[in-house]
């Protein structure tokens, strides 16, 4: 795979795909984690002298223009932390950004607004997503790779862009891929997967593979209710989807077979509703009262997926503990947090919501061994699944 140590760049109009998909808060980003990862390879480019115009995605707007998914804030943050200013076009493709970039001066930046505000981004079709992609492509003579985030998508500016014009990845893909290779490649053992989080039905499939590749797999965040329900839990109110129940039966058989132990959550901390100013209170896993939500691990859960960390050699940590959003909810991914800076293992935390949560409770991402800026992309490679934007990359 080649960098962008590999490309000439200098005069040249260089298009970067990023993922600034950032959390936003009233019109003002909420966590720039993922912008300051894009930080070194924006600024190797301008350092060269390349008219670098920048594309990303941002939420879910359903391929039309939707000011609440404007990428405005985030090109102003952007332009904050680069130093210097970075010009935003009201349209992603078109006359007017051409116009534009034709007038973009040598380490200047450009960044388009939301490439998904058009349906073709992300189409499924590929004649339409190569005519965007045509769109694109015109704007640039060079093409740089560097949005992790949505590799293991086969979208326009991730995937049929790279087609059509010469290209590299940036510093941050490269970075994550020698990450996650420690992942699949040579594990140092005992490996120990943690997972949580919310979006049990996107991350659920990945369990299948990891039971294979892990010596352990902590469960917490709402991953485990399907899991005790299995088991003959009642989870009372807590996030349940219950057709992922059958599946978590399965797994729990296939991780016996495996000899990998999954571990569940010993109890909970649960209240009547996600509120900080609600009463809660501490249960054992199977006393969840009918009326109450799971919305942390309890403490004795915390302690017990702290010491089995602390034992690892290979850590690959997705998705929180608790709904650490809220302070009286955070102390499960508090305290998996700090056992991950206090084990001599490589830990490597996946998940937007997970690397949001860390920087939230203060942790410097420095005392981790890497922090990606990929839930999804990150998870499909450690199942050892192609990612069509590395893949495209990999091939010339
Ligand atoms: P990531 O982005 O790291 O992959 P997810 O998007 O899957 O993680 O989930 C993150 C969300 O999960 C957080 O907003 C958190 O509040 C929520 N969460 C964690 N535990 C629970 C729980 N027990 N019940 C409801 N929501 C939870
Ligand atoms: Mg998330």
């Amino acid at each position: 795979m080649k960098t962008i140590d590999d490309l000439q760049v200098a005069g040249l109009r260089v298009l970067v795909r990023v993922d600034l998909n950032v959390p936003l808060d009233g019109g003002r980003v909420a966590d720039d984690g993922r912008i300051r990862a894009s930080l070194p390879t924006l600024t190797a480019l301008t350092n060269r002298g390349a008219r670098v115009i920048v594309c990303s995605h941002l939420g879910r707007p359903g391929g039309k223009p939707d000011s609440r998914y404007s990428l405005a804030p985030v090109a102003a943050r952007l332009g904050q932390l680069l130093g210097k200013p970075v010009e935003f076009t009201a349209e992603t493709v078109g006359p007017s950004v051409r116009a534009a970039v034709e007038a973009l001066r040598p380490g200047s930046v450009i960044m388009l607004e939301n490439l998904r505000f058009t349906a073709a981004e992300t189409s499924k079709d590929d004649a339409q997503r190569g005519l965007f992609a045509d769109q694109l492509a015109g704007l640039a003579d060079v093409y740089v790779a560097d949005g992790f985030g949505a590799m293991h998508r086969k979208h326009a500016s991730v995937y049929d862009v790279a087609l059509r014009l010469p290209h590299a990845a940036g510093y941050l893909v490269a970075a994550e891929v020698a990450a996650l290779t420690r992942l699949t490649a040579n594990i140092r053992r005992p490996y120990v997967v943690v997972l949580g989080g919310a979006k049990v039905a996107d991350k659920f499939e990945a369990i299948g593979s990891l039971i294979d590749a892990a010596d352990w797999i902590l469960v917490g965040g709402a991953m485990a209710f399907p899991f005790l329900v299995a088991q003959g839990h009642k989870v009372g109110t807590s996030l349940l989807e219950p057709d992922q129940i059958e599946l978590a039966r399965r797994y729990l058989d296939q991780a016996a077979h495996a000899g990998t132990p999954i571990v569940l959550p010993s109890d909970f901390i649960v209240a009547a509703r996600p509120a900080a100013d609600t009463p809660r209170e501490i249960v054992t896993a199977d006393k969840i009262p009918a009326d109450r939500m799971g919305l942390d691990i309890g403490p004795e859960s915390a302690t017990s997926f702290a010491i089995r960390i602390l034992q690892a050699s290979t850590v690959f940590w997705n998705g929180p503990m608790g709904v650490f959003e809220l302070a009286p909810f955070a102390s499960g991914t508090r305290t998996v947090a700090k056992a991950l800076t206090g084990s001599e293992a490589f830990t490597f935390i996946g998940g937007g919501d997970t690397g949001a949560a860390i920087r939230a409770l203060g942790f410097a991402e420095s005392a981790f061994g890497h922090v990606s800026t990929g839930g999804g992309a990150s998870l499909e490679f450690v199942q050892g699944k192609i990612l069509p934007g590395l893949a495209v990359l990999e091939d010339q």
